[in-house]
């Protein structure tokens, strides 16, 4: 190899080798670049690490001084809350899941006095055993092992139940333990000793109140019962003395004492009968009664005192309902008789209404049984409903100031009720009526459970015809539930308009405005209707010739239900030829005296009492005329001056009606103390046709009644059968 050779690869060597450091020189300077980029993000890594590191030891020198802070407040507020349950005189403690007393009060621990062991650390279960052996608390008679276990099987129930103990001393603690959400359990002793020996005394004092009180009723009913009987004897003395002659001043005074002498009664026998119930002496005497009888024997006995008004008295007995019942009959009347009594004196005009319906219990062999009363009289404000049933209380107002009463009748009802398990409420529109409403529970009298009488299957249609829409309704849904076909009318000229005939059953009331029911009765059978006809009256009167019977109201639905089923079937009669009636065959004659002195009505029954004759009397103008269109009588004997409706007005209202019903026009006799001239004319003016004066002789009476004998009666004296037998 020559030098040039040789020359040119050394410089090649040299230029490789140049290269190559150049390389590595450019690599070394990046490498370089990166590592002082590096040093660089790490310093500054650095620093912010310890700022934060600076902030976090800041941070929690903070939080280090709050926590002392607020350790500090913990501490107090601790200790503040231990103060105050320490201060509490009742006793506090704690029990952790376990039964183990985390804490407790002095109070709580005050018992155990002396006890070591008692403390926090101890179990619920130790703490009980000490308490029953080393006599902390009175058993009250359990074994001390029975007393634990109880209180243990209360302690594990989940809502553990207060529980009152008794202490050795007397003295008592009501334990409430209630159990956290965490397990632990607070227990509360609450000293109650003072509280048991308040209600011990109150106990004792009212046991003596008490004894007291029947005392006082027992000594009230004994004396009730006491000047009841003398009571009896003024006012049986004072009725004998009224029937001997008197003058009518005598009468006067004597009928005072007798009326003065029975509100007295009334009175006492309302003292007696509360204070009875006061002195729980008020027995109730059960036995099977016939509960429908009873409402309409009410309503019978308080029809009087109706009086003038215009009040119908009804009764809506519901008739899938049994009639009789096990209960106190005298008391329940007495319920009834109060109620209904009040409802007719609170009531001028309108109805009283008496519904009654029951609802069996499971077995059926009790019924609650409803009963209300309602009335359209004067109410009662709501405000009073509760007063009025308390001892001598009455509304009191402008009009309830003209009524009579004890304020007992509502007291006696609400305890009778009370005594029936029942109960009573009222309700009541001022201006309206009111509602009084009570329940009883009574036994059903098994054997009372008669069947309907039966209907007999030509009866097609049943025609009622009454005023009173309550009345007729009730009665036409009496009927209508007995699958009968009923028809209720409100006047006659609907009746007519119904065409009774063949099949047909009539039921008249006697109050139809439109009509007099005798001329309607008439008017009927003149049209060939041969059917039952019925008149429903609320006076007793007499059937006449055109009716097939009387039914009484209010209406008893079995009276009406036997009625219909006892009717006699109409058929083509063949007329036999008239033959003069027998004495027994003839009606008495029907006698009418309107008088409104309860002395003068005796007198004149006495006057008349040797003949045979039906006598009614009215005890004013207004019954008068109710009465004589119920059942026109033969003869009217009318006292001239009577309050409300005097004899003129009275006597001119009847003429009306004769003229305007086409009837037989009725003597009428004035009776009258005035004994004027001026007086007797204006008297006959009126239409009366004779005159009597006062005092009324029997002679002049029995020849008025002699004189107005129709032919279909039987001689009202026997002088006059005789004289008749004679003139025969
Ligand atoms: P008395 O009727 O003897 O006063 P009660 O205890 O029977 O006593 O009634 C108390 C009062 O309740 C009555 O005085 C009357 O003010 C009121 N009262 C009772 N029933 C009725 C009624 N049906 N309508 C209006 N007020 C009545």
């Amino acid at each position: 190899m020559g030098n040039a050779e040789e020359l040119a690869r050394e410089r090649r060597a040299r230029l490789a080798a140049e290269r190559l450091l150049d390389l590595k020189q450019a690599e070394l300077h990046e490498a370089n670049r990166k590592l002082s980029a590096h040093a660089r993000d790490l310093t500054e890594e650095i620093i912010e690490k310890r700022e934060e590191t600076q902030a976090l030891r800041h941070q929690t020198t903070e939080a280090l001084t709050q926590l002392e802070t607020a350790r500090g407040k913990i501490m107090i507020a601790e200790r503040r809350l231990w103060t105050s349950i320490e201060t509490v005189q009742d006793g506090f403690a704690i029990f952790d899941h376990s039964g183990v007393m985390v804490a407790a009060n002095a109070a709580y621990l005050a018992p155990f006095d002396g006890i070591d062991a008692v403390g926090p650390g101890v179990g619920y279960e130790a703490l009980l055993r000490i308490a029953a052996e080393e006599g902390v608390i009175d058993t009250e008679g359990a074994s001390r092992d029975d007393w634990v276990e109880e209180m243990l099987w209360r302690w594990r129930t989940p809502a553990i139940p207060p529980r009152t103990i008794r202490f050795w001393n007397g003295g008592f603690a009501k334990l409430v333990d209630r159990r956290s959400d965490d397990g632990d359990t607070v227990s509360l002793a609450l000293n109650i000793t003072a509280e048991i020996r308040n209600q011990a005394k109150l106990k004792a004092a009212r046991r003596r109140a008490e004894a007291a009180n029947r005392a006082k009723s027992a000594f009230l009913a004994n004396m009730s019962h006491e000047i009841r009987t003398p009571m009896n004897g003024v006012v049986g003395m004072a009725q004998l003395l009224a029937e001997t002659g008197l003058t009518e001043e005598q009468s006067l005074y004597v009928e005072t004492i007798r009326s003065s002498g029975e509100s007295l009664l009334v009175l006492i026998n309302d003292v007696l009968d509360y204070s009875k119930i006061e002195a729980d002496k008020l027995e109730l005497h059960p036995e099977a009664f016939d509960l429908e009888q009873a409402v309409y024997e009410v309503t019978r006995l308080l029809r009087p005192s109706v009086g003038t008004k215009k009040l119908e008295l009804l009764v809506d007995y519901d008739i899938f309902m049994p009639a009789c019942y096990v209960g106190d009959p005298g008391r329940v009347r007495q319920i009834l008789t109060n109620l209904v009594g009040n409802a007719v004196k609170f009531t001028e005009e309108g109805h009283v209404l008496i519904r009654v319906s029951s609802l069996p219990d499971a077995e059926g062999a009790r019924h609650r049984v409803h009963i209300s009363v309602e009335d359209t009289g004067i109410g009662i404000g709501s405000g009073q409903i509760d007063h009025i049933f308390g001892e001598f209380n009455q509304v009191d107002g402008e009009r309830n100031r003209k009524y009579e009463g004890t304020g007992l009748g509502l007291a006696i009802t609400r305890r009778l009720v009370e005594m029936m398990d029942g109960e009573i409420w009222a309700d009541s529109v001022v201006g309206q009526g009111s509602s009084f409403g009570f329940y009883l529970t009574l036994e059903v009298a098994e054997e009372q459970w008669a069947e309907p009488p039966e209907i007999p299957p030509w009866i097609r249609r049943i025609l009622i015809a009454g005023a009173h829409f309550p009345e007729r309704d009730i009665l036409r849904r009496q009927l209508v539930s007995q699958r009968l076909p009923a028809h209720a009318f409100s006047n006659a000229g609907d009746l007519r308009d119904a065409r009774p005939t063949l099949g047909d059953v009539v039921l008249l009331d006697c109050g139809l405005e439109d009509a007099a029911a005798d001329a309607l009765g008439n008017e009927l059978r003149d049209g060939g209707f041969d059917g039952p006809l019925y008149l429903l009256s609320g006076a007793p009167t007499n059937p006449d010739g055109v009716f097939t019977g009387i039914l009484q109201k209010p209406l008893r639905r079995h009276d009406v239900l036997r009625a219909l089923s006892t009717s006699p079937e109409p058929e083509t009669p063949d007329l036999p030829a008239p033959t003069p009636l027998a004495r027994t065959e003839r009606r008495r004659m029907r006698i009418l005296a309107a008088e409104d002195n309860r002395t003068n009505r005796l007198v004149f029954s006495k006057l008349v009492k040797s003949a045979d004759i039906e006598l009614q009397f009215a005890e004013n103008g207004l019954e008068a005329v109710n009465a004589y269109e119920a059942q026109p009588p033969d003869l009217i004997f009318m006292d001239i001056s009577m309050p409300e409706v005097d004899g003129r007005e009275a006597t001119r209202r009847i003429r009306a009606i004769e003229r305007d019903g086409r009837l037989r026009r009725v003597p009428i006799v004035a009776m009258t103390a005035h004994a004027l001239t001026g007086d007797r004319d204006e008297i006959l003016a009126a239409g009366l046709d004779h005159y009597l004066s006062k005092p009324l002789k029997k002679a002049d009476l029995l020849a008025h009644i002699a004189d107005a004998c129709p032919p279909d009666c039987a001689p009202p004296l026997p002088e006059l059968e005789e004289a008749q037998a004679a003139r025969a």
